[in-house]
């Protein structure tokens, strides 16, 4: 955890991107909010007060292909979680993110783009205190073979335990173990790309969708091989990817977390499913304000290493 305090971003960041299910290009303005405002998406293509759309977990709307966002004037927003991943990986509580488009930009398929840019635009120390959600006893979902659960820890951390199992071999079976903090985030997660098999991307472009997709935002699998001619980016990058996708949509539960998410074959459905059962077993948890300690400030040495 950064330090007891909430963050928000110490300056405005903009960046710009195409969208991997529309094509279409969306710029995003990355702007500092006020304490308790928490993470919260304003498109600016939509009649002025509907574009509003808080990160919440019981926003969100579709999980099919990425983890869309819907507020009450049916207003959406796509693909949210690398992005929402950085920011709590990172820290930043409270931020405002302006895009002129139904999508986020998908960038080179990972978090990494965004880390830089939330790492180089630096974060803003605010007067009051991070709240925590500390999870009591376990709460689990499954559907068939994905799992999902978040347990009790005994320390002050968030930890995430996930394991995959892909038929082909390029993927196979991978477990990866990670304890969230901004390092860490920065250094074993923000750089997994996602992935599709090749024949899923050619049936989502005939439904109308992925019209983005390419080499360029993710990897290719096509049966026991990789098709992207620069490989992996780590041999764990799979695993990661999904670490990553989970950070981003756990975050929608709206406080930081202590915990530890144990998963089998993750995704954003699952994932979902998990947010939505923590937000509506409140017996299961608990609202902690953070200690406010003499702040840490380890984010200048992360912005470094990266
Ligand atoms: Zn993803």
């Amino acid at each position: 955890m950064s330090s007891g305090y909430q963050h928000t971003l110490a300056n405005t960041a903009i960046c710009a991107g195409i969208g991997v299910h529309s094509g279409e290009r969306a710029r995003l303005t990355l702007k500092p909010a006020p304490v308790g405002t928490g993470i919260v998406f304003n498109r600016t293509d939509v009649a002025k007060g509907e574009g509003w759309i808080e990160a919440r977990g019981d926003l969100v709307y579709d999980v099919a292909l990425g983890t869309k966002l819907q507020n009450e004037h049916e207003t959406t927003l796509s693909t949210v979680e690398h992005l929402l991943a950085a920011a709590y990986g990172l820290g930043v509580d409270n931020m405002i993110v302006e895009v002129d488009g139904p999508e986020v930009p998908i960038m080179d398929g990972s978090s990494a783009l965004y880390t830089q840019l939330i790492l180089r635009t630096g974060l803003k120390r605010q007067s009051s205190p991070a709240r925590f959600l500390r999870i009591l006893e376990p709460i689990e979902v499954r559907d068939g073979v994905k799992s999902a659960a978040l347990l009790p820890t005994d320390d002050d951390a968030f930890h995430l335990d996930a394991v995959i199992d892909f038929d082909s071999s390029a993927i196979g079976r991978q477990r990866k173990c990670v304890t969230l903090t901004p390092e860490s985030f920065a250094s074993e997660l923000a750089f997994a790309r996602t992935f599709g098999f090749n024949r899923d991307i050619e049936r989502l472009r005939s439904m109308g969708l992925g019209q983005g997709a390419s080499m360029e935002n993710a990897i290719a699998v096509e049966d026991d091989k990789i098709l992207n001619p620069e490989g992996l980016r780590a041999e764990d990058e799979f695993i990661s990817h999904k670490i990553l996708d989970a950070v981003g949509d756990l975050s929608l539960i709206g406080y930081r977390l202590i915990g530890r998410y144990v998963s089998e074959q993750p995704g954003h459905s699952i994932n979902n499913l998990l947010v939505r059962d923590v937000l509506n077993s409140p017996e299961k948890w608990e609202l902690e304000a953070a200690p406010l300690k003499p702040a840490v400030m380890q984010f200048g040495a992360v912005a470094e290493a990266y």
